[in-house]
């Protein structure tokens, strides 16, 4: 009788089970002192590792096609690194590009990768040839990884639901001569913890997806020490509170947001279970079940830059500021080549789960805007998750306002991405002609009047 009821539950919950999920993890921890990404201001290799940094995945199989989503703990993985990933993962295992994900959680305490933020070092030919080896082996780990989360296909459940976390705050604060990078608390913010839940069919916690739309930076320019910053920490404190499970993070448009306060190394672990609490909370919770199919869509489009002349640059090359002669030199280089650079390609992908989530990952340092007109015009009726920072991060992508406002995210920080300069004013609409077109795809439709 015994064996035989649980023989008839294990039928009914494994049929219940209508997804296969598998999760996988490869240590990218560089081995040696390396360069660190984000802040111009460092003047030496990193000095030990405080925490490892860790590239996940997470796939999923939905009886007709399998799906992947991969995590990181890097500043942001260029399309250098992920398009090598992508048709290794194509030819080897059959998954369309669509069905590719790869978000970066923007850990400023992290290694450059190549060729993201390509002009913000100066670095000697050693550390140059260091970060080279590092991109060639994260590429392999990558897939890797990918490989091993397929190999790990097994019955599952998913669930979706929501938190919230307020220390990211609004980091556009005007200032007598624009705006300046500090603390805006009228400024518009996204406090969603979005949570994907993955049990094996007997309810064992196997994996969680969270995201928070934040710029991973509580530590800042003087750390020199390794970490994943409040992203990484948040995923640890998970993974010590559930053995055996694996915590991923996604960054969404945190752009223009910062944690508040920070700079010291306890706000960062701080921040961090501030996230793992509330995903505690609620993976706790009674959740809405994700179903079946998955369908995707993935797209690249061009943003164009605006109109820029020769004359400029030859201006720009007798400029104190080191960044700015060194981009001027890059644009000149492409000027001489005869190909000076108009516009940049610029990925746009959605992964829906059947009508209870759709998941849409844009390229670049996407700002909070960009997520909030999306959720006004789908609707809160089906959930939304907007991940910027996904499949390639070539710079910023401001909204029209802040392309208008001006400031680090629409004009300074295209220096250090070796972008000619600002976007031109259709940017937001072509990021949203995008949009529309991977949303109609997989058959969401706005649910009011654009
Ligand atoms: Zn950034």
């Amino acid at each position: 009788m015994k064996t035989f009821l649980s023989v008839f539950l294990s039928v009914v919950l494994l049929g219940a089970a209508e997804f296969k999920a598998g999760v996988a993890r490869v240590n990218i921890t560089p081995q040696l002192p390396i360069w660190m990404s984000g802040y111009a201001s460092r003047t030496r290799p990193s000095e030990g590792v405080f925490q490892d940094l860790w590239a996940k995945a997470l796939a999923f199989d939905d009886g007709r096609a399998k799906t992947v989503i991969v995590t990181t703990d890097l500043i942001g993985l260029p399309r250098a690194v992920t398009d090598l990933v992508a048709a290794r993962v194509i030819k080897e295992y059959g998954l369309d590009r669509s069905r590719i994900l790869f978000n970066s959680s923007h850990t400023h305490t992290g290694p450059v990768v190549r060729p993201n933020l390509a002009l913000m070092y100066d670095l000697s030919p050693e550390q140059a040839q260091r970060l080279e080896e590092y991109a060639r082996k994260l590429t392999l780990d990558l897939a890797s990884a990918i490989g091993a989360a397929l190999g790990d296909l097994a019955p599952a459940r998913l669930w979706i639901g929501h938190g919230s976390a307020t220390f990211g705050a609004n980091r556009r604060e005007p200032a007598a001569t624009g705006v300046k990078i500090g603390v805006n608390p009228a400024g518009p913010v996204d406090h969603d913890v979005p949570v994907i839940k993955v049990t094996a069919p007997d309810g064992r916690l196997r994996a969680v997806l969270f995201a928070y739309a934040c710029h991973n930076t509580t530590l800042t320019g003087e750390f020199y020490q390794l970490s994943g910053d409040y992203a990484g920490f948040a995923q640890a404190e998970i993974e010590k509170a559930h053995p055996g499970v694996t915590a991923l993070f996604m960054q969404l448009c945190g752009a223009d947001q910062n944690p508040d306060p920070r700079s010291k190394l306890e706000l960062a672990e701080q921040h961090g279970r501030t996230l793992a609490a509330e995903v505690a909370r609620v993976l706790d919770e009674k959740l809405r079940p994700l179903r079946p199919p998955i369908r995707t869509a993935y797209k690249i489009t061009a943003l164009e830059f605006a109109p820029h002349s020769r004359e400029q640059y030859e201006k720009d090359l007798e400029s104190k500021n080191a960044y700015l002669a060194r981009r001027a030199r890059a644009m000149l280089a492409a000027y001489a080549e005869g190909a000076p650079v108009r516009r940049t390609p610029y990925p746009v992908q959605a992964l829906r789960f059947n009508g209870d989530l759709t998941l849409v990952a844009l390229g670049g340092e996407v700002v909070v805007d960009y997520d909030l007109r999306a959720r006004r015009e789908y609707g809160t009726k089906e959930n939304l998750i907007v991940a910027g920072f996904s499949n390639d991060v070539m710079c910023y992508i401001p909204s029209l306002r802040i392309l208008k406002e001006g400031g680090y995210e629409s004009v300074d920080s295209m220096i250090y991405y070796g972008q000619p300069g600002p976007f031109n004013e259709q940017v937001e609409e072509l990021v949203f002609d995008a949009i529309h077109d991977v949303m109609k795809r997989v058959g969401r439709q706005p649910s009011r009047a654009r």
